[in-house]
């Protein structure tokens, strides 16, 4: 391999300790909460399976042609009626269809990334879209979080000095609901303070929603995007977290003048997304599908929820912890200064139990040792109250 030809930027991208740990947790028995994956066994199968013997008869070969890069027509007018219905007023020509929302936080860092930039992230924060970020060689900042979302008095007192400093930012990337991995919720005191510093300083607040529609508890907060009157904030969508991931949909709402700019960026990545996904998805919003699978997974995921609550407050030591998550699929967890998470880690796949480690959280790789994810969306409530205390009994031996 000659690596001395490689781009500068892939030294950014190595995310290798995650992937490596991946691996282990892919290989057969182990009980894993590492993964941030909807559950299977809850997928519209039989309904999907239906629409999809429609959508074959209804639009012939079709589907298998190219879409436009764009996206598919059908399906941006239904998610112009989706996001009519919670609070945001845009129309078709605001929306790009993307492959899933992973693709959006690429196309977005490589139209406003130089070497360099600043750009603020979450502390913790979404560990793909820190990737995306920094594979475009963006000078990460990190902003803390609590169970309200991102520390607002620290964003503005950097910001502050950032711009007094005669630098600036392009953009701060958010995932205000249910957030991955900390689970929090950003307030509504906050949503609008952070809009208005963006407003004041002149950056792109990305509002990344993928777990908005799983709320469990109460009322869903309004995006900020609901309040932006000047083009300040970048909705990203996706269908992988409340529907299904494997057709790789997601979308872009931005201001119009913006679209062009997208689309030629995604046309050098992709051409276009899966027409035959694009399509589906379509056709599964406007049959009502998608809102009964909203009924359907809100019930199935919080029993989760609590169960992992539950089987924490029972095992696991008074020198752990956590706040329990309103929604999405997340808990994290401090555990003990003397317990390091990849050691933690290392005994616990010895015992067939895996979890994600919380250092790729962070911008800074150590500001994660004494952190773990649990994910409890895709294990069942006997699995949760087995592998937690199976975990307790680990970290006690520690
Ligand atoms: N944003 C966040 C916060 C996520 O957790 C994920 C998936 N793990 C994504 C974006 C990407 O999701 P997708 O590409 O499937 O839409």
């Amino acid at each position: 391999m000659l690596d001395n030809l490689f781009a500068d930027r892939v030294e950014e991208m190595s995310n290798g300790e995650l992937a490596e740990f991946m691996k282990l947790v892919g290989q057969g028995d182990v009980l894993s909460f590492a993964g941030g994956i909807p559950a299977s066994e809850v997928f519209p199968y039989n309904g999907l399976k239906d629409l999809n013997d429609r959508l074959l008869n209804d639009l012939g070969a079709e589907v298998f042609q190219y879409c436009s890069t764009d996206g598919s027509d059908n399906l941006k007018e239904y998610i112009v009626g989706f996001l009519g219905e919670r609070g945001i007023n845009t129309s078709k020509k605001e929306l790009l269809i993307t492959t899933g929302s992973q693709q959006a936080l690429d196309l977005i860092s490589k139209i406003f990334i130089n070497t360099g930039d600043n750009i603020i992230v979450e502390k913790p924060g979404y560990v793909g879209g820190i990737g995306a970020i920094k594979s475009y060689q963006a000078n990460l900042i990190g902003i803390d979080l609590d169970k309200d979302g991102l520390c607002v008095n620290i964003l503005e007192e950097k910001l502050d000095r950032i711009y007094a400093e005669g630098e600036q930012i392009k953009f701060i990337y958010l995932v205000p609901d249910y957030s991955n991995p900390s689970g929090s919720r950003l307030s509504l005191e906050r949503r609008k303070k952070i809009l208005e510093l963006a407003e004041r300083y002149d950056f792109y607040i990305i509002e990344d929603t993928p777990y908005s529609e799983l709320n469990y508890f109460n009322e869903r907060l309004p995006f900020i995007k609901e309040f932006d009157q000047d083009n300040r904030v970048i909705m990203l969508g996706s269908f992988s977290k409340f529907f299904i991931p494997g057709m790789r949909v997601g979308w872009v709402c931005i201001e119009e003048g913006m679209i062009d700019l997208l689309t030629k960026a995604k046309q050098n990545t992709d051409l276009a997304s899966n027409t035959y996904g694009q399509e589906l998805l379509a056709l599964a919003g406007n049959s009502g599908l998608v809102d009964e699978q909203l009924k359907r997974v809100k019930p199935f995921y919080k029993a989760r929820l609590l169960k992992m609550e539950e089987s924490l407050q029972k095992f696991f030591p008074e020198n752990t912890s956590w706040y329990q998550p309103e929604g999405g699929f997340f808990f994290w967890v401090r555990l003990p200064e003397n317990i390091k998470s990849r050691d933690l880690f290392q005994v616990a796949i010895k015992n067939k139990l895996a979890f994600v480690t919380g250092n790729s959280f962070f911008p800074v790789y150590q500001d994660g040792n004494h952190y773990i994810r649990l994910s409890f969306s895709d294990t069942t409530p006997a699995e949760i109250e087995k592998g937690i205390a199976l975990l307790a009994g680990i970290i006690i031996d520690y």
